[in-house]
């Protein structure tokens, strides 16, 4: 078949790798130029996007956030519908949606403007995390308050006047064990197949890595997730690869699972599937879109390391036998993912190890 995927950074690039690989071919479209490239190298094309959304059979995304005109264009070959995902590019309604589908998240509140804001937090008397209705990731547009705290009058002012300013929702502050998120896909026809759920750790709001198929899977918490992966696809009638980011609170058997965000598409706590599953998340994705057959998944133990920030990655590590590096050919500023390193390591202390002998050479946070 004919793939057009909108967006051409890795994550594009990742999904052409994978068509190509499946028999298929796929151009990309560069949506800052608005322009189509082929996979792999940044020229563009002399088609036009609406040649190249005639040219396709099917289009789709590497993220969810579409140019209406694009949508537009691309008409009945995008095989989930736009308006349907636009929840989930929008905190209060993603919050709403998971209210309405009965899916456990953590109490929140949302607010559209100052006033609003300033008598929201006195709701409050925990901690709370803030966050900007739009346009957040990698834990930009979020703040932090404590109404326990000696300063906390001046800064709920101070709060008002940037927080405040847009509509957002605020949202109790979780003391999680740990986070989770299971990825998963679903085909046209409906089959799902997801993943083990992972376990992520984020420094300053970003993922720093992944840890996967360590574990035996806890057959309860798994479980759920899936259950919560299959109402959101349904409800969302969706085709493709979706992530959804958990908290866990709780242990053992009291441990619980809240969601904390839903990414419609291929997403980095998936990554470490390029090298440690038979069939990545690239691979599922593709594979949704064109209703062929699911595999029966075969899963390593993986480290997934993120490059953030740094300039290269480090010889040793291209050398190592047990790594597969991947570098994203990205201009580098503190805070950007520019690539990740997964590793194949069968000992979790092991690769809890890797990450404080790598992180400090890999990551630039700021
Ligand atoms: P992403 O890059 O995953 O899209 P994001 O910037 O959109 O991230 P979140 O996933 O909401 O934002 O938050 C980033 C991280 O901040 C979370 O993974 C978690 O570590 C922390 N965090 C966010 N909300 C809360 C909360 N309510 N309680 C505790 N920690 C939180
Ligand atoms: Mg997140």
């Amino acid at each position: 078949m004919k793939l057009l995927i909108l967006g051409n950074g890795q994550l594009g690039q990742m999904l052409a790798q994978s068509s190509i690989q499946l028999g298929h071919e796929c151009l990309l479209v560069n949506t800052r130029t608005n322009t189509v490239m082929p996979a792999g190298a940044h020229v563009a094309l002399s088609l036009s996007i609406e040649e190249a959304m005639h040219w396709a059979d099917v289009v789709s995304w590497e993220h969810e956030q579409l140019d209406p005109e694009h949508v537009a264009l691309a008409a009945n070959k995008l095989l989930t519908d736009a308006d349907k995902i636009r929840p989930l590019t929008h905190r209060q309604l993603e919050k709403k949606m998971c209210d309405d589908l009965r899916i456990p998240t953590s109490p929140w509140q949302s607010f559209q403007n100052a006033d609003e804001f300033r008598q929201a937090l006195q709701n409050w008397q925990e901690a709370v995390v803030i966050k900007a209705a739009f346009g957040g990731y990698d834990g930009k547009s979020q703040w932090r308050w404590d109404p326990k705290s000696a300063s906390a009058a001046a800064e709920a002012e101070a709060l008002t006047h940037s927080a405040g300013v847009q509509p957002g929702i605020i949202e109790a502050m979780i003391p999680f064990n740990k986070e989770v998120s299971i990825v998963g896909a679903r085909a046209k026809d409906g089959r799902i197949l997801c993943y083990p759920l992972v376990e992520n750790v984020h420094r300053n709001g970003i993922l720093s890595h992944t840890f996967a198929g360590f574990e035996a899977v806890d057959e309860r918490l798994q479980a759920t997730a899936e259950e919560a992966f299959r109402r959101i696809t349904e409800h969302l009638g969706y085709v493709g690869t979706l992530a959804i980011e958990f908290f866990v609170v709780g242990e053992g058997d009291a441990a619980e699972l809240l969601v904390n965000e839903i990414a419609p598409r291929v997403h980095n706590s998936g990554h470490w599937s390029l090298t440690g599953c038979n069939a990545s998340q690239f691979d599922l994705h593709i594979r949704s879109l064109t209703n062929m057959p699911f595999p029966e998944l075969a899963v390593q133990p993986t480290l997934m390391l993120n490059a953030i920030g740094c300039t290269q990655i480090p010889t040793e590590l291209w050398q190592d036998a047990r790594v597969q590096a991947f570098w994203y050919g990205k201009d580098s500023r503190p805070g950007r993912k520019v690539g990740h390193v997964n590793v194949n390591i069968s000992s979790r202390s092991g690769a809890q190890a890797l990450c404080e002998h790598w992180t400090p050479s890999l990551q630039v946070l700021s």
